[in-house]
């Protein structure tokens, strides 16, 4: 393609078909361009890939990129290719022919952007041969693989902390999802980015619906969430290989259209289980936690675990894979008692100490959050450190919101006794002191000579560990995981003791026979309220699915390659009958009115 003066705004829409750009997007596309160095911080489908692959159209060179898994980089450059973008992948999964037409691809400057595995960039003889190339930029994907402290560190990522100054004056990006602080630090370091501007977008994904339920009977539970959503692309995560077999079995037999996926199956047959989720063959992926890492499917509409995860980390990650194209998506969550206690046993039987502590901890922060009475999402974003203001409005508390009461006096008994107690305990002992408990923790402190020992016997055990969870999630106490849990005060419960704040807290929520719901969402008018120009055409928009998927085939390329189903959903809402009205539909770029108009337009037609 060559080299575009137009504005980014207009590549955006000439060439993705898209019309606005997500936040943060502009500001990075900008600067990259202009030749900055960027940090890009986004959630899971916040559009990072944009962020490099505009730049790469408005800079002259290739623009190469790194990306750790060979699986990512078929789809993204498949994805390219279908938006007219000359694109490549290096990787040791090509022919030698296949291999030697895209290094003459890339010597003759035809490549707008060239995706290789870390390794084969870092060989001498490549990096040689870059230098004597123009490169556009350099982009690193999962950037956090270059670090030790990151969840998926990755020796071969270690040596791209070279690139800086190896190619000065050629911008280089670095991407990622994930961001923990000392895991953004690290990557920051390594790459010598601390100077490039952090772009960064939060974590929270709005779009995905957080539910949590009690597990009564599992498999009926998960059949009827299924069958209510036909035809919808999701993933049930369970724990054991046993379990995802046998659940893969039931839902097959119940119609869906379903297959299992660990890592115990053979290589071929998981490979073609992917292939046939991404081209909507297969509809459900039952999976242990193996599935996932290299599926980039962008209109997975649910996210059900099965089994209770054994961490936030995990559960974020795995129900962040819900709903990438920003159309409404569900993460439901069964959660059962049965749950906890196994996975306490899996961790406890772990040989570092230290090691099964800290799993410890965070398996009690993941069973606070599916025990958690206030918004779900408040409790996610506060587990990463980002606190927020307003509750969501789009997950199972706020829409069938617990009882409120007000607990300013149940907290600053509570506030109090974590301070008199010296900040040095966890919630039991802390517990045991405003109930009164004369234990044996408590005598040998003398904590039965403070002022707040006793002073909470009114409430139950339950109802002061909801208090206090709830002030973890508000942001007036947090648990030290360095200092065994202990609790500590943070600065905002000083107006809270001062008597300057009052709070309103939800009673226990008494465990009803919760069952799924559905919510508002009962059409997909309803559902892609927002997303498409007006009411959806729910026929039309099977039949556009049906041809999508048969196209996908014929092509051999995942069925969002094609079209994502926001597209598919603005067709059926705006019936295109000419070219023109076609190019207005989301998605719809110039390749795409080039290559596809004319079978869509007669299937809209066909009506
Ligand atoms: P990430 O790498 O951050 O997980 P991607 O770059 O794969 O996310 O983008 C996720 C999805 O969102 C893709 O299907 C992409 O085409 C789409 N997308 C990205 N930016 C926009 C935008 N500005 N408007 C509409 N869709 C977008
Ligand atoms: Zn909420």
């Amino acid at each position: 393609m060559p080299l575009r003066t137009s504005s980014i705004d207009d590549t955006l829409a000439e060439v993705f078909g898209y019309h606005e750009f997500r936040p943060h997007q502009r500001e990075t596309v900008a600067h990259v361009t202009d030749g900055g160095d960027a940090f890009v911080l986004m959630p899971t489908g916040g559009g990072k890939s944009l962020c490099f692959q505009i730049p790469a159209l408005h800079r002259a060179g290739t623009a190469i990129v790194v990306s750790p898994l060979i699986s990512l980089m078929k789809d993204q450059v498949d994805a390219l290719r279908a938006n007219g973008v000359s694109a490549a992948c290096l990787n040791s999964s090509l022919t030698p022919e296949t291999a030697s037409e895209v290094m003459r691809d890339l010597r003759s400057g035809a490549l707008d952007l060239l995706y290789v595995a870390p390794e084969r960039l870092m060989l001498d003889g490549f990096l040689a041969l870059l230098r004597t190339l123009p490169i556009s930029l350099f982009a690193i994907d999962e950037a956090h693989c270059v670090s030790q402290w990151g969840h998926d560190f990755r020796p071969e990522y270690v040596q791209l902390g070279e690139l800086r100054e190896l190619f000065p004056g050629i911008p280089l990006v670095a991407l990622t999802a994930t961001a923990d602080d000392q895991t953004r630090d690290d990557v920051r370091d390594r790459l010598h980015l601390l100077d490039a501007p952090i772009f960064s977008a939060g974590f929270d994904r709005p779009n995905i619906r957080y539910t949590v339920v009690e597990k009564r009977s599992a498999p009926a539970q998960l059949e009827r969430f299924i069958l209510e959503r036909p035809g919808d692309s999701g993933i049930v995560y369970c724990l054991s290989r046993k379990r995802v077999e046998e659940v893969a079995r039931k839902l097959r037999a119940a119609g869906v259209k379903a297959a299992a996926y660990h890592a115990g199956l053979p290589a071929d047959k998981r490979t073609s289980v992917q292939d046939r989720f991404l081209r909507d063959d297969v509809h459900v992926v039952v999976a242990t936690v193996a599935f996932g890492m290299g599926i980039d499917k962008p209109d997975v509409r649910f996210v059900v675990h099965y089994d209770m995860p054994k961490n936030i980390e995990g559960y974020y990650q795995e129900t962040g894979r819900a709903g990438r194209d920003g159309l409404p998506a569900e993460a439901l969550c069964l959660f059962g008692l049965q749950d906890a206690v196994l996975c306490r046993s899996l961790i406890e039987s772990g040989k570092n100490p230290e090691q099964v502590r800290i799993e410890l901890h965070k398996l009690s922060a993941m069973i606070a959050f599916a025990e958690a009475t206030t918004c779900r999402r408040r409790v996610l974003l506060g587990y990463f450190g980002e606190r927020r203001d307003e509750d969501c409005g789009n997950c199972d508390v706020c829409l069938d919101p617990p009882q409120l009461y007000d607990a300013t006096i149940d907290a600053q008994k509570a506030l109090s006794a974590v301070v008199r107690t010296e900040q040095r305990f966890g919630a039991g002992h802390v517990i045991d002191v405003l109930r009164g408990h004369d234990t044996e923790k408590v005598r040998q402190w003398g904590h039965d000579q403070l002022s707040v020992f006793g002073v909470g016997a009114e409430l139950s055990r339950d109802e002061w560990t909801s208090v206090i969870r709830q002030l973890i999630h508000h942001g007036y106490l947090r648990q030290d995981i360095a200092a065994y849990s202990a609790l500590k005060l943070l600065s905002e419960a000083r107006g809270v003791l001062r008597g300057e704040v009052e709070l309103a807290f939800a009673r226990p929520r008494v465990k009803i026979a919760a069952e799924v719901r559905r919510g508002k969402r009962g059409t997909r008018s309803v559902a892609f309220d927002g997303a498409a120009a007006g009411p959806v055409d729910e026929d039309l928009f099977e039949r556009l699915r049906e041809l999508r998927r048969a196209l996908a085939a014929e092509q051999e390329v995942p069925a969002y390659v094609v079209f994502g189903d926001r597209s598919l959903a603005d067709m059926a809402a705006r019936k295109p009958a000419t070219r023109d009205e076609f190019l207005a539909c989301h998605g719809v770029g110039a390749a795409k009115l080039e290559r596809y108009a004319d079978v869509f337009l007669e299937e809209i037609a066909a009506g």
